[in-house]
């Protein structure tokens, strides 16, 4: 142009080219997790656990998430509220009592 070579550079694969082969770890892989629950060994293509980005066990169906406080239900309200809405001795949650 005008007596000016232009250049185009691209960083990645051009759109122009023909496939690309992606790179080795772009592809999907079976990953593998011990569960921590119950120790089993596994892969898995589910998607993982977006807290603690393990996907599900397929033996005991639980990610490597802590498992949760059991709640107690308060006999005025019927709400299942975690341990620390009970004041010590009461068996009313914080707002019923
Ligand atoms: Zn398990
Ligand atoms: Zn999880
Ligand atoms: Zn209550």
């Amino acid at each position: 142009m005008d007596g000016y070579t232009v250049a185009v550079l691209v960083t990645d694969s051009a759109p122009w080219r023909s496939f690309t082969l992606p790179t080795a770890d772009t592809g999907p892989q079976a990953r593998s997790y011990i569960c921590a629950n119950c120790d089993e060994h596994y892969h898995s293509f589910d998607p993982a656990c977006t807290r603690c980005r393990v996907p599900q066990c397929p033996d005991c169906g639980r990610c490597a998430c802590p498992p949760r406080t059991p709640g107690r239900s308060c006999p005025s309200c019927f709400i299942v509220h975690p341990p620390a809405m009970f004041a010590p001795g009461s068996d009313r949650c914080l707002d019923c009592s």
